[in-house]
């Protein structure tokens, strides 16, 4: 399937680039950011599945022996290390959960639509986007990076 991935490609021209990533490794968007407001790493990171470094330049690649099994499993475990899974559960268990305004109650579904949630704006990229795009984000504005020509 088409996938995002870090790549060091394109690192470097622009003055805010971070890679913590790993070269190659399966990354996402955040769709919940973190709590705080002065963070700029969930605005504009890519977060490695591996290794849950983030780096601003990712590429989208096909990657035909990675399933979409594969992927929900790498971002369930992702989100599980970053405490989203115990968050959300908490928050569907106490009826504070919602999804597009609809309150989940039931923790096993509102981990499953967060982790659809991550699927289909990774395919929604995807799609936007020829291979071996290296794509930035601000948000949820996501944006190719263009090829810096000498003159
Ligand atoms: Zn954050």
């Amino acid at each position: 399937m088409r996938v995002l991935i870090a790549t060091r490609e394109q690192q470097g021209t622009s003055p805010s680039d971070e890679d913590f990533a790993v070269e190659g490794e399966l990354v996402t968007p955040v769709v919940i950011e973190c709590p705080d407001a002065m963070c700029d790493v969930c605005t504009r990171a890519w977060f490695g599945l591996a290794s849950h470094g983030g780096t601003t330049t990712a590429m989208v690649v096909d990657r035909p022996g990675v399933t979409e099994l594969d992927l929900r499993r790498a971002l369930h475990e992702w989100l599980d290390c970053r405490g989203t899974i115990d968050l959300i559960v908490q928050a569907a268990e106490s009826g504070a959960y919602e999804v597009d305004g609809t309150v989940v109650v039931d923790p096993v579904e509102a981990v499953d639509e967060l982790v659809d949630a991550h699927v289909a704006e990774i395919a929604a990229i995807c799609r936007a986007f020829p291979a071996g795009t290296v794509v930035s984000r601000l948000g949820d504005l996501v944006s190719p990076r263009v090829t810096q020509r000498a003159a």
